[in-house]
């Protein structure tokens, strides 16, 4: 049996919402300061969390749909401190690098998704990024194409996750083996058994 596909996960403008104007965060989440790796502890980082995202998060890893994967420059820290404030087991990250960029598209494109394309290599995926450019949901078109089924969700950076589009990731998920076996490049289902 396949392993389940990948639900890459990002943090900022998805679990930590960017501020409004007024600088203020939505009403639902809570103030947290975390100190990550190579920062001093009298120099904190203040995050804001929603704590419904937690169970919400845990529904869906506990279909056993989707494997969840840190993709996020808050990279290790993601694992070790944003994901125990909202109550989710150790999971693993991509490690990122850290380019030195001026803006989140340098060629046109999220920064991380050649990292992310390689890291997955042949494997299907569901990624949930507020920042995709319209060259990346033409990756993930083409990546389907080819019988590795991709899809993006964009939740807005201001707003972060809503319950809507993890329902979005289960009924894709769900829908997995309609999506493989419709794409030209993929393996016929008596090939793939
Ligand atoms: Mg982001």
């Amino acid at each position: 049996m396949r392993p389940p596909p990948y639900l890459l996960l990002d943090v900022d403008g998805v679990l930590v919402p960017f501020p409004d104007a007024g600088g203020d965060s939505p009403a639902t989440h809570t103030r947290h300061d975390v100190v990550p790796v190579g920062r001093s502890a009298d120099d904190p980082v203040t995050v804001w969390l929603n704590p419904a995202h937690g169970p919400l998060l845990m529904q869906v890893i506990r279909t056993g749909l989707v494997t969840p994967v840190w993709c996020t420059s808050w990279r290790q820290d993601a694992t070790t401190l944003i994901g125990p404030l909202l109550g989710l087991p150790p999971m693993p990250y991509i490690d990122l690098p850290r380019p030195q960029i001026t803006n989140s598209h340098p060629d046109g494109y999220l920064w991380k998704r050649d990292h992310a394309d390689t890291w997955l290599g042949d494997a299907p995926a569901i990624w949930i990024d507020d920042d995709f450019a319209g060259l990346d949901h033409e990756w993930a078109a083409e990546r389907t194409a080819c019988g590795r089924a991709t899809a993006l969700v964009q939740p807005d950076p201001h707003v972060g996750l809503l319950a809507e589009h993890l329902v979005e990731v289960l009924a894709w998920a769900a829908l997995l083996p309609v999506i493989q076996s419709d794409a030209p490049g993929a393996p016929r289902a008596a090939e793939a058994a």
